[in-house]
């Protein structure tokens, strides 16, 4: 059987890693409060994978195996497939109300698999073949994969070879006969202390004189020289303290490392580029393209939650029959669901590559994404207004659950005979957290920043928009010289 159960899953993680948070070694991650729901989270995708219910959308059948793989570890073989990854992935977040961290390697995958294939066709490599037999042990033991592109960029008005630190971009420092040395760090890499192994890639577009940075690899995640510090997000302390509620959503959360790599070595079969400058870019572009369609799915699965949280506020606060009330609900499924149709156009109109796995549209993948950068913000601050500005000022759970004041909290806390001032607190909790605390990571931030800055994708749309064909269709009409 491929399928990892969740309890499988949680064991296989439990390896050492060099990781640091607040300037202190962890060991044991695995059992620490700030990043056991991160931990959660994965283990809800392994759950839904043993689900009846749920297995049309959670797996599907390996064209490299035959075997039955989990959706996270397929290349898309059809437009259905494209449109399953999104629905999946708005079930997740629709389970989990924030990012569960498994797409990145999904969407490095997809895009290796025609890179590879296109630059062993132009250049004679064999890095398809290769890429091929990694990836089915990782659809075999149905491993997390994270995937790591954004290097720290040291100073941006400068190119990779013009850096004061040549480190400041990920970079080969020696070629031996069985592998390389690499050097360099990865940021924002979200997943990575729960994922088995890493796919590396580029950053950006390269050019001659800058092959050592056109490098990409597998490796896994605790590999001897690799250090890792967690990334702090706004109230994480509060995962810290006796009570849950503060938390706001306490049972999942995501994950960002900052990843460090100190000379560390891979061997040559797990070397998916070696100075091939002429399809960074692609990889860079290929990969976002899938990550920016990832986005029409998983940020709706978690509207889809805030939205059910701002409608039951207004319920338990007695105001969800006001007609403006009900107006700024519509407005948020509007938007929430704009952002799906997004995701399912894309995938709708995908294509296939010559390596045989199917894409999606490129174009609309991006316009999806550019829409992700603002329509969170509309719902978040529409279920602002909804929950009203208790969110940020009501006292804490120690304060609630006091012996001495707490019976005053609650009683003004209550709205009516139906509403548990408890579960009122309960969801004002999770309101302020997904809009302003630990998961507006996940909603808003990464939302902005995730798979490229909005910049990235405008220019991706002014490459795609092909503005000559547009000038035509309105010389045609007004009979102007199509020249
Ligand atoms: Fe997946 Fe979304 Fe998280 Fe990216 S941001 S890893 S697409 S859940
Ligand atoms: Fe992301």
């Amino acid at each position: 059987m491929t399928l990892k159960t969740p309890e499988e899953y949680f064991k296989s993680i439990q390896h050492p890693v060099n990781l640091y948070m607040f300037g202190e070694k962890v060991e044991e991650f695995w059992n620490h409060p700030i990043i056991k729901p991160s931990i959660n989270t994965v283990m809800k995708i392994y759950e839904l994978a043993q689900m009846d219910e749920y297995k049309d959308l959670m797996t599907t059948t390996s064209h490299l195996t035959g075997d039955t793989i989990n959706r996270f570890t397929h290349i898309h073989q059809s437009v259905d497939d494209l449109i399953k990854k999104v629905k999946m992935q708005r079930l997740l977040g629709q389970q989990t109300a924030c990012c569960f961290q498994r797409c990145v390697g999904f969407d490095t995958a997809n895009a290796l698999y025609s890179i590879t294939y296109e630059m062993d066709k132009k250049n004679g490599t064999e890095y398809h073949n290769r890429f091929k037999k990694y990836w089915i042990e990782v659809q075999s033991q149905d491993l997390m994969v994270g995937g790591a592109m954004t290097d720290t960029k040291g100073d941006r008005s400068k190119r990779p070879k013009d850096q004061p630190d040549p480190d400041a971009f990920l970079h080969i420092v020696e070629e031996r006969d069985d592998g390389i040395i690499v050097r360099g760090a990865k940021i924002h890499q979200t997943g990575y202390l729960n994922s088995h192994r890493a796919i590396i890639m580029p950053t950006l577009s390269l050019r001659p004189g800058e092959e050592q940075y056109a490098v990409s690899f597998g490796v896994n995640t605790n590999e001897k020289g690799i250090t890792l510090v967690y990334g702090r997000q706004s109230c994480d302390t509060r995962k810290m303290e006796l009570g849950k509620l503060d938390v706001g959503n306490f049972k999942y959360g995501g994950q960002e490392i900052f990843v460090i790599f100190d000379n560390v070595y891979i061997p040559n079969d797990q070397i998916f580029m070696n100075g091939e400058i002429e399809f960074a870019g692609k990889l860079v572009n290929r990969f976002a393209g899938f990550h920016r369609q990832s986005y029409g799915g998983c940020k709706v699965g978690v509207g889809d939650v805030l939205i059910g949280a701002a409608s039951l506020i207004t319920e338990y606060n007695g105001t969800e029959k006001a007609s403006h009330i009900r107006d700024k609900l519509v407005e948020m499924v509007h938007l929430n669901e704009t952002l799906y149709s997004c995701g399912i156009a894309c995938s709708s109109l995908g294509f296939q590559r010559e390596a045989g796995n199917f894409e999606m549209d490129m174009l609309l993948a991006n316009v999806c994404k550019l829409n992700v950068t603002r329509f969170p913000y509309e719902i978040g601050r529409l279920a602002e207004d909804l929950a009203g500005g208790l969110i940020c000022t009501m006292p804490s759970e120690a304060d609630f659950k006091s012996e001495e004041i707490g019976h005053l909290i609650e009683k003004y806390l209550n709205t009516s005979e139906e509403t548990c001032a408890e579960d009122r607190y309960k969801v004002l909790r999770f309101i302020e957290n997904l809009t302003m605390g630990l998961a507006s990571v996940s909603y808003r931030t990464e939302s902005l920043h995730g798979a490229g800055s909005p910049q990235a994708q405008r220019i991706m749309i002014s490459r795609q928009a092909d503005l000559t064909e547009k000038k035509k269709l309105i010389k045609k009409i007004l009979d102007i010289d199509l020249k």
